[in-house]
């Protein structure tokens, strides 16, 4: 198209509705017709990056592959898609302000006086043209994060309802709601959402489209009611029912003709038909594979299970790849010690020790992976699950009494894991990390190898620590391989034991680059190691 065309989406009633599933199915069902999609998300709050929240916050942080800490939906926009995001694709309050804060200093408004409007909503309005104009996107959804009516995303409304008004034609406003089903009326309920879009009326915007989220279907009756109060026709009122895979929810609105309606609103002619084969295949071997495995995740922040979505997603995909379901046993690394491992572990096909910070729950993750180890179970291990590995074999097998990681015991007699040599002179913790794609080269007969079917990757990184230099030849004269490095920086990316039915740990994470169309090749290897384990 020769013109970029801009799709907004609010949400209304109730955080937690599923604006980023939306969004992601609404892309995919424009690039099953040919479009040229991308996603972007605004984050209201001030952080200028989710890089310093706890997981417990707002779930897990994504990165992309230019080095962005972002939020969690990013990850669906790109399983979905299989398009890869960037820095552009999130923005938050935080980098709206200190950009404009910025500007201000080096006397860009020099006379003005900087206010919300128009400094503030002008730099959110171009944070929204510039990814469209940039990359010739035909459309740009653009996800406001938060709930309308939230003090917070007021800027994000106002920028809204003056591009609406600036673009026209060009740009549509969809508002996802919540229609409840009170149980003892035994009715579904329209008022919620009838409030929830008088609140956008007095912001200025007019929804074009109502995506309704209910437990029950919508009739005929209530679409009409929710039309006639809202302002929309009855056929822009679009029911999201409760399913129970996301990866349904584009089918779902296919069938519901979110797709149409969006092209019909936008006045572009389109009568071809969606073709998602491929898509339909991935849900089949979903719902109904012919294996079942359990493949414990041990980490942390096992209480929330978003603070592992790409993981999560990831064993989804390579499960589908295996014909084969996982389920996910979580594991609080807290509560696993040396002599209670076997009642937590024994009964696995495969287990998977998780990315984290800090001290807490170390010592269950490296308990956890000697037991597995010396008792033959697959296991991958991400980032600071690869760390504890070297630390294991390290105490266990090197006899490095009281190896550790140098972010856990700075006064370690055996840094394994120790401090990037570029990360030692810094202070500032927002963004500084070794982040983004960095290259891999992978040795050839490794389980890597045979994974990736190749020897130069791309993947990933989040981390200060690396695998220490200085023990690399004790670890491989003593059995465990070095199988992944940097071709740049000679660091170690990954690391196997050959006599283990399979046993490799990554600095990288896999998980983030995991999508329908392209499972992840490591947990492909790794649920299939599983399998054939169980
Ligand atoms: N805390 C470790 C590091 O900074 C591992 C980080 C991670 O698992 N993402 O190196």
């Amino acid at each position: 198209m020769e013109k970029t065309r801009y799709i907004f989406v609010t949400g209304g009633v109730a955080s937690s509705l599923g604006k980023g599933i939306i969004s992601a199915s609404l892309a995919k069902l424009l690039q099953a017709r040919g479009y040229k999609v991308t996603i972007q998300k605004l984050d209201p709050y001030i952080n200028v990056d989710p890089g310093t929240l706890n997981p417990y916050e707002h779930g897990e942080c994504y990165v992309t592959v230019d080095g962005a800490e972002t939020d969690l939906d990013l990850g669906h926009y790109e399983r979905f898609t299989n398009q890869p995001t960037t820095q552009a694709n999130n923005v938050t309050t935080g980098r709206i302000y200190s950009t404009v804060i910025e500007k201000e200093r080096r006397g860009d408004y020099l006379g003005e006086t900087v206010q919300i409007i128009p400094h503030i909503t002008d730099e959110i309005k171009s944070r929204i043209k510039i990814l469209g104009t940039e990359n010739n996107f035909d459309f740009v959804i653009t996800e406001i994060g938060g709930t309308v009516g939230d003090i917070e995303s007021l800027p994000y409304v106002e920028a809204v309802r003056q591009l609406k008004w600036e673009m026209g034609k060009h740009a549509l406003v969809i508002h996802l709601t919540l229609v409840p089903y009170l149980a003892a009326a035994g009715e579904l309920k329209t008022k919620p959402t009838q409030h929830s879009v008088k609140q956008l009326l007095q912001l200025g915007v007019q929804p074009d489209i109502l995506v309704c989220r209910t437990e029950h279907h919508i009739n005929n009756g209530i679409r009409k009611k929710i039309a006639q109060f809202c302002n929309v026709e009855a056929s822009s009122v679009i029911e999201s029912i409760d399913t129970d895979t996301i990866y349904n929810v584009p089918i779902l609105m296919q069938e519901e003709g979110l797709d149409t309606e969006v092209l019909k609103k936008l006045q572009i002619n389109d009568n071809r038909k969606t073709v998602l084969t491929k898509w339909e295949t991935f849900l089949k071997l979903v719902k109904n594979p012919s294996y079942e495995i359990t493949i414990g995740l041990v980490g942390k922040y096992v209480e929330l299970k978003d603070s592992y979505k790409s993981i999560l997603e990831s064993f989804i995909h390579a499960g589908a790849e295996n014909n084969c379901k996982v389920n996910i046993k979580m594991i609080s690394s807290e509560k696993i010690n040396e002599e209670n491992a076997e009642s937590y572990l024994s009964n696995l096909s495969g287990v998977l020790v998780a990315p984290g910070f800090g001290n807490r729950g170390i010592e269950g993750k490296i308990d956890t992976i000697k037991y597995i180890r010396e008792n033959r179970i697959p296991f991958l291990g991400i980032c600071l699950g690869m760390q504890c590995a070297v630390i294991e074999y390290g105490r266990n097998v090197l006899g490095l009494e009281g190896a550790h990681s140098s972010e856990m015991n700075s006064r370690t007699k055996y840094p394994v894991i120790d401090l990037m040599e570029e990360q030692k002179n810094i202070d500032n913790l927002g963004g500084t990390m070794r982040l983004g794609a960095y290259d891999c080269e992978i040795t050839e007969g490794s389980n890597s190898y045979k994974a990736y079917k190749k020897s130069s990757i791309k993947e990933r990184h989040r981390h200060r620590y690396e695998f220490n230099d200085k023990f690399r030849d004790q670890y491989i004269n003593s059995g465990m391989k070095v199988t992944g490095v940097n071709p740049q920086t000679n660091l170690v990316e990954i690391v196997e034991i050959e006599d283990h039915p399979w046993f490799t740990a990554v600095q990288f994470h896999p998980e983030y680059s995991s999508t329908v169309a392209n499972p992840h090749p490591l947990f492909v290897g790794f649920v299939k190691a599983a399998l054939n384990n169980k």
